[in-house]
C-alpha cells in the first residue's frame, strides 16, 4: 500500500483552477522531487497534503486514512490525527522569533503532553547535535544564519516524529553558499530512509537524492519518472523546455 495516495485532486482559488485532477502516489522511503515553473501549483499541492489548503475535489489518503475523500473532509480531530503524520519545512523557515532554538524544537511536542520534559529535552539535544547546532540551543533565530535557521526548522519538524517530511523550496531563500549545509542534512535524512517530498529548484539534489521526479506545469503533473530517465530522456516538450532553461 502506498503511504500517500492522491487521486484526482482539484483546487481552485475563486475562478482560478490551480490544480487540475492531480493523481500520484508515494511509497514509504520515497524521496520525491517536485519541480516546475513558478505558479504551476507546487506549493498548493504540498499545502493540500497537510491541510493548509482545502481542496475542492478528489482524495488524499495517508497511511490508509482519508484526509479527504471525494472532496469530503472528516471531523477536525481526524484531520489532525492524519496531518500529525507529516512535518513541513517552509522556504522562509517560519521559526518562532521570540523563542530560542531549543524552545522552538520543544514547543510542539510539549503541547502534545505524552512525553516527559526530560525526554523532550534529550531528543532536542540529540537532534541539534545531528544537524551540527548543539551549541545554538539558547540562541534566538535572529542570531542564526539562513542555513542554520533552516536546519533548525528541519529539526523542529523531526521533533514530532513524522512519517513524511514535506519541503517547500527549503533552500530558495538562502544565499548560494548556505544551500549546501541544508541539502546535506536533507541528504542524510534520505539515507536514513525518511520519506520526503521536496519542492525544489536544486536539480543536482533532484538528480542525486530523489528516487522519483514529478514535473508540474499549469496545475498538472506533466511527467513523472526516475531521475536518470527524467533528466536524460525527458518525454514531454514542456519538460524539455523547462530543463533547457534550468539545467
Ligand atoms: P508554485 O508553488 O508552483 O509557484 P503556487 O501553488 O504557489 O505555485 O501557485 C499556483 C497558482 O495559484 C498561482 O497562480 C498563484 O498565484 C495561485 N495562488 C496560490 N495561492 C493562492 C491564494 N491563497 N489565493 C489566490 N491564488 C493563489
Ligand atoms: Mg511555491
Amino acid at each position: 500500500m502506498a503511504l500517500i495516495e492522491v487521486t484526482n485532486l482539484k483546487k481552485s482559488f475563486d475562478e482560478l483552477e490551480v490544480l487540475k485532477r492531480i493523481t500520484f502516489s508515494i511509497d514509504k522511503n520515497d524521496v520525491i522531487a517536485v519541480i516546475g515553473p513558478s505558479g504551476s501549483g507546487k506549493s498548493t499541492m504540498l499545502r493540500s497534503l497537510i491541510h493548509l489548503e482545502e481542496i475542492n475535489g478528489g482524495s488524499i489518503c495517508v497511511d490508509g486514512d482519508y484526509l479527504v475523500q471525494d472532496g469530503q473532509y472528516p471531523k477536525q480531530q481526524e484531520i489532525k490525527a492524519i496531518t500529525a503524520k507529516m512535518g513541513m519545512v517552509f522556504q522562509h523557515f517560519n521559526l518562532f522569533p521570540h523563542l530560542t532554538v531549543q524552545q522552538n524544537l520543544e514547543m510542539a511536542p510539549s503541547l502534545v503532553k505524552n512525553e516527559s520534559a526530560d525526554d523532550i529535552a534529550r531528543r532536542c539535544q540529540d537532534l541539534l547535535k545531528k544537524i551540527g547546532l548543539a551549541d545554538k540551543a539558547n540562541a534566538f533565530p535572529a542570531n542564526l544564519s539562513g542555513g542554520q535557521k533552516q536546519r533548525v526548522a528541519i529539526a523542529r519538524a523531526l521533533m514530532m516524529n513524522p512519517q513524511i517530511l514535506l519541503f517547500d523550496e527549503p533552500t530558495s531563500a538562502l544565499d548560494p553558499e548556505l544551500t549546501g549545509e541544508v541539502l546535506t542534512v536533507m541528504k542524510d535524512l534520505a539515507e536514513e530512509h525518511m520519506t520526503m517530498i521536496v519542492v525544489t529548484h536544486e536539480m543536482g539534489f533532484a538528480r542525486e537524492v530523489a528516487n522519483k521526479v514529478l514535473f508540474m506545469d499549469g496545475g498538472q503533473i506533466i511527467e513523472a519518472n526516475h531521475p536518470e530517465e527524467f533528466f536524460n530522456n525527458p518525454q514531454h516538450e514542456r519538460t524539455k523546455a523547462f530543463l533547457k532553461k534550468n539545467l
